[in-house]
């Protein structure tokens, strides 16, 4: 169906056999074996190397960017099978300080494999260049970055990249495939978390690869098959069956989030607020990689106002909210907040709190927001 009809009518199709008799979405298949003689069909004959349920998912990912999908047990296992495949032969992975601090652990992890992680600020092409230019590298890039919701300049970045010789990946979570296209931008592989936004419901760990180069298609589902890190058949029944209506839930998440983004910007309890949508630098950047909306993840730092430290005051503003809940992740229909810096090796400031903006009315969630806020008002 690729090329005839928009990516949203081609993910809520994806994997739909149009038989007489068979079930109108993919179903779920539990198989750990497969029927199987003599030479093995490719991908059926051990459940480690295939399952129906995958082929479905990764139908739908691939379509939004046209391109294929290696479906993965979460999102820093697609993370470890893509660093292993493209560290290979290279020296360093080029990587934001202030992205997602899995990322940053995991490539620590690859110290003793012989690629070594530098980390640079995206917005610094110079810097950039400089460090691919140093020695052979990947540059494993993110843009919304995880908290900091910091644009970079993909055409940019894939420039520098392709300069250098090094592969760039591009962490697209915090946008999914359906507000920003990183392949399109140059990008060798776009990197996704299924758990957030693409599943969307907080119930499953899933992660997935988009690219649009066969070898490496095969070697990342080389990689699942001898390192194990399969989803579930369940996982990714329930990923696929988020997925659909994730253009429905993106667009009323971005448009709250814009709206509370704007509301904090002039809350006399907010020191800063981090959104791509109403940061001036970067506005006019973010509107031409992200045409269709922001998505749902947005900070702010929080003015203590005498009770406190910053971190106690987030924790107080975390735990007075009667509709959002406390939880870490994003992209789920629920709206969570968490102050961030509680996690060992995340980097943001100590106030930061990282809302995720779910599907419930703005009215509500600014409302609830407000209240919480006015627990630093001192009497
Ligand atoms: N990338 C980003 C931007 C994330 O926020 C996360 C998880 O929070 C991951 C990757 C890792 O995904 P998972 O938790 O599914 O392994």
């Amino acid at each position: 169906m690729s090329g005839t009809f928009s990516a949203e009518s081609r993910l809520i199709h994806a994997g739909t056999e149009r038989r007489s008799g068979r079930p109108a979405t993919p179903p779920l298949v539990p198989a750990s074996i497969y029927v199987s003689a003599g030479e093995p069909r490719p991908g059926r004959g051990y459940g480690r190397d295939g399952n129906p349920g995958w082929e479905a998912l990764e139908e739908a990912l691939g379509g939004l960017e046209d391109a294929q999908a290696v479906a993965f047990a979460s999102g820093q296992a697609a993370s470890m099978a893509l660093m292993l495949a493209l560290a290979a032969g290279r020296d360093r992975i080029v990587l934001p300080a202030d992205g997602y601090y899995g990322a940053r652990v995991l490539a620590d992890k690859l110290r003793p494999h012989g690629a070594v992680p530098v980390h640079a600020d995206l917005r610094d092409l110079a810097a950039v260049a400089r460090e691919l230019k140093a020695a052979p590298s990947v540059l494993w890039a993110e843009t919304p970055t995880n908290p900091l919701l910091r644009v970079a300049d993909l055409a940019a970045l894939a420039e520098a990249a392709a300069a250098a010789g090094a592969p760039m990946v591009v962490d697209n979570t915090t946008a999914t495939g359906l507000l920003q296209r990183p392949l399109d931008w140059g990008a060798a592989a776009s990197l996704y978390s299924l758990t957030k936004a693409i599943s969307g419901h907080s119930d499953v760990i899933a992660g997935a690869v988009v690219s649009r180069d066969p070898e490496l298609i095969g070697t990342l589902r080389a990689w699942r098959s001898s390192g194990g890190g399969i989803p579930g058949p369940f996982e990714a029944w329930l990923a696929l069956r988020g997925l659909k209506t994730l253009p429905l839930r993106i667009a009323r998440q971005s448009a709250s989030a814009l709206a509370i983004a704007r509301h904090l910007a002039g809350h006399r309890n907010v020191r800063a607020v981090h959104y791509p949508g109403i940061t001036p630098a970067t506005l006019a950047l973010a509107e031409r990689q992200m045409p269709d909306g922001f998505g749902p993840l947005l900070s702010f730092e929080v003015d203590p106002a005498g009770t406190g430290t910053p971190q106690q005051a987030a924790d107080l503003v975390v735990a007075s909210a009667r509709l959002i809940l406390p939880a870490t992740s994003f992209g789920g229909v629920e709206s969570t907040w968490e102050r961030r810096s509680r996690w060992p090796g995340e980097t943001a400031p100590g106030g930061l709190i990282r809302l995720s903006v779910g599907v419930e009315p703005a009215a509500d969630l600014i409302a609830d927001i407000d209240e919480a806020l006015g627990t630093l008002e001192v009497p």
